[in-house]
């Protein structure tokens, strides 16, 4: 495993100086930034002259499907067979947005039998080592972000064209709350700023990806509303949704996106969680959002099978809603302390 000093990223030039078969691979579910990055980096790499292709686990939420370059995603639990020959035959697989094989689910063995070299571009904390090449920065607002400096390390920062330009405003936009999260620094905007400067319209991105709600979704923001609780004594909110309240509000895939916050808007909330019943995986999938210094990324890998950063970290349990519930609240007694401080 090597980190993306300028020895790698001459390996890499040197690696990418003829034309390849390249697969990139966001997390499963994907967001904002997984989809951003993929996509920026798969325009890229096309225009520099190699046969790139984006090969998602899974389906991801209708206000992502404009982004350029998506009408050519490959979805591997749709079309398994084809996007399993494309990974064994690639000479380089990307891995975006993640920092561990299991988080892209059914890929995972497939990447990992792969023969062709592996180069990882991710944000997230303590990076697992399946890659040949890691590029790991969690300092960093996004991916996107991430593949604009790839992309300026590699010395083709003038490849950058409004397509690319658009992919990759909307991973640093999604990823950072519009800009106001706190990894949203001066560099950050110095690279929106070159992308508006290139063409890209910022207020039709804002508008695709959160001015495009459904009915259904602004109800079920309604119910999630009317389920949020606070616990007065570990600053903490909480929302629940079950399946029986996703099936009457005709849920969509991404209609639960950013409700988390939501809780983490609250006077004295340092920490929100969201627990959504996922009948047909049997699980309770969950996002943690924390503001200041409570982890969340280890609080969700130690207790609930995930990770992530330390004020945003999802993770699942296999106990039904009501006992998860309870699990969390007991946990919370154990960190009455960073949460009263
Ligand atoms: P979200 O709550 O939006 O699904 O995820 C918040 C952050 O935590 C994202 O950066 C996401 O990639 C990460 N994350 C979500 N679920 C998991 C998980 O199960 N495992 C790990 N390692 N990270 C996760
Ligand atoms: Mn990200």
């Amino acid at each position: 495993m090597l980190t993306m000093n300028t020895a790698t990223i001459l390996e890499i030039k040197k690696l990418l100086s003829t034309s390849k078969k390249v697969v990139i691979v966001p997390h499963k579910n994907p967001d904002g930034d997984a989809m951003g990055s993929t996509l920026g980096l798969c325009l890229y790499l096309k225009k520099i002259g190699h046969s790139a292709t984006v090969i998602a686990p899974n389906d991801y939420p209708e206000f992502l499907k404009w982004i350029p370059g998506n009408k050519d995603v490959i979805i591997h639990e749709m079309d398994t067979i084809n996007s399993e020959d494309l990974i064994s035959s690639a000479d380089v697989i990307f891995t975006l947005d993640f920092n561990a094989l299991h988080r892209c689910g059914e890929m995972r063995t497939p990447i990992a039998n792969a023969k062709g070299v592996k180069i990882m571009i991710d944000h997230h904390q303590q990076p697992d080592s399946y890659a040949d090449y890691v590029y790991s920065d969690v300092t960093m607002s996004s991916t996107c972000q991430m593949v604009y400096h790839f992309i300026e390390k590699m010395e083709d920062l003038n490849q950058i064209d409004t397509s690319i330009g658009e992919a990759l405003y909307t991973g640093i936009m999604t990823d950072t709350a519009s800009f106001r999260f706190p990894l949203t620094t001066s560099t950050t905007h110095k690279v929106i700023a070159h992308l508006i400067d290139i063409g890209v319209e910022k207020s039709k991105i804002h508008n695709a990806v959160y001015d495009t709600n459904s009915f259904g979704r602004l109800q079920l923001l309604g119910c999630a509303m009317s389920n949020l609780r606070f616990l007065e004594n570990h600053n903490t909110a909480y929302i629940t949704l079950t399946n029986k309240e996703l099936d009457s509000h005709g849920f969509k895939k991404g209609d639960t996106e950013g409700l988390v916050n939501y809780g983490l808007s609250l006077k004295r909330a340092k920490l929100a969680a969201i627990f959504i019943e996922h009948k047909q995986e049997g699980i309770i999938k969950i996002s943690f959002r924390s503001k200041g210094s409570f982890d969340v990324n280890k609080f969700a890998r130690n207790h609930f099978n995930g990770g992530g950063h330390n004020n945003a970290s999802g993770g699942r349990s296999d106990l039904n809603l009501k006992d998860t519930i309870t699990k969390f609240t007991d946990l919370l007694t154990e960190y009455e302390l960073e949460l009263n401080s």
